[in-house]
């Protein structure tokens, strides 16, 4: 791939690495469960193209809000191949939902007002409830902070689980079919989906469920050197799993662990200044597309130098991307380390996760996305925002 071809800042996605994650997480479910589904978390990275290979590898969208629901039926998916979950259901597409077969889990009282409200057709409707889970409780170990509680699904513990069970096993017209169980521990350890696991089918198993599916949400690592391979989450999740669930269709809903290292983001220097014993090094990126929290302390990355021979830096390095924030200043190099000049690159790699959806339109518009196909072709597959489509729907 040459570089010195591409318009900067932009991102690359590199197809194949997508596919192979896929086709992976696929392979290592399918080990164990005969019924399984890999839906892809839209909202990690919502990019059409990663959505549309998500579908012909044979993904479900896995979508949480109306406009998400919208995206995916626009990029192909059948109904019944998105997974509708989230308090940010519209009535009108989570009717669209629930009436088309897709698999939609519960998460507010409000829908299941909307389908107390219902007129009894003789149709018939199945949907999921989401369960809360407190990770502080369940697997303190992997709790973030102290009370690393969750704000969605029912509470077991509250009662509140059984009572919205109890108003839909009411309706003569709606059979409650699934479970979902999402929760991101921050250290996406194999211990907590075992305890999750271990806890949740205590709860199946106490109910009266006729339980087709079980949805247990993303969080996983993305294959990576020293972190869980996804086989060995699967085999863990199955290994503490009662007899009596196997057959269940058991649900993924990974998004960093498909996305995360298939994209790169590119980026030039495009000035150097120096004062107060530091060298500041502007560049045509920003820390908004690689790091959206500002919360990384370092990045998988390269510098691809202009010249061949390059000189120690007598101060330390400071690199900061194009906005006029103060903060927007990516990392720094210490004294003695090669020097930045005017035209160098640096790539960031694994920065498919929670960038691309979460940039802001602030002072640059979207940046142009290069796909890298499995053939090693370089095209196009989002254009650079300009302008123009900016002020869109706008009146001035
Ligand atoms: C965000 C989210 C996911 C994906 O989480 P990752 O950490 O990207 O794997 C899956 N399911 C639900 C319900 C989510 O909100």
């Amino acid at each position: 791939m040459d570089i010195t071809k591409l318009s900067t800042p932009c991102f690359i996605l590199d197809e194949q690495d997508i596919v192979e994650n896929i086709t992976e997480f696929q392979e290592a479910l399918s080990g164990f469960f005969s019924k399984n589904i890999v839906g892809y978390s839209v909202k990690t990275n919502s990019l059409p193209y990663v959505l549309e290979i998500a579908r012909k590898q044979g993904c479900y969208a896995e979508v949480v809000s109306f406009h998400e629901y919208k995206l995916a039926v626009k990029v192909g998916f059948p109904k019944e191949h998105i997974i509708y979950n989230g308090p940010m259901k519209s009535k009108e597409t989570f009717l669209d939902a629930i009436q088309h077969r897709a698999i939609v889990n519960i998460e507010t009282w409000r829908e299941i007002e909307w389908l107390e409200e219902l007129p009894f057709i003789g149709q018939t409707y199945e949907v999921g409830i989401r369960l809360n889970i407190d990770i502080s409780t369940i697997s303190p170990e992997d709790e973030d902070h102290p009370n690393d509680d969750s704000r969605f699904g029912f509470s077991y513990e509250s009662g509140e689980f059984k009572v919205a069970l109890h108003r839909l096993s009411i309706l003569q017209y709606v059979e409650v079919v699934g479970v979902h169980s999402h929760r991101e521990p921050k250290t996406r350890s194999v211990r907590f989906y075992r305890r999750v696991v271990e806890y949740v089918q205590e709860i199946i198993l106490s109910c009266n469920f006729k339980l087709k599916y079980w949805d247990l949400g993303g969080g996983f690592f993305g294959r990576m050197p020293n972190k869980p391979t996804y086989a060995e989450y699967v085999k863990n999740i199955f290994s503490v799993l009662s007899p009596k669930l196997r057959d269940t269709m058991f649900i993924v809903e990974p998004g960093n662990a498909i996305v995360a290292s298939g994209f790169h983001y590119l980026m030039k220097v495009i000035d150097v200044k120096q004062h107060n014993e530091n060298i500041y090094v502007s560049t045509d990126g920003s820390r908004n597309d690689v790091d959206p929290f500002f919360h990384k302390s370092d990045y998988f990355k390269e510098f691809i130098y202009e010249n061949q021979n390059g000189n120690p830096s007598r101060y330390p390095q400071i690199v900061g991307g194009f906005t006029c924030l103060e903060y927007d200043r990516l990392f720094s190099l210490p004294v003695g380390e090669r020097e930045l000049n005017v035209g160098d690159y640096i790539i960031f790699h694994r920065v498919g996760a929670y960038t691309m959806s979460l940039t802001p339109l602030f002072i640059h518009y979207f940046p142009i996305v290069y796909l890298n196909t499995s053939q090693g072709n370089l095209c196009v597959i989002r254009e650079e925002w300009t302008e123009e489509d900016f002020i869109r729907k706008s009146k001035f």
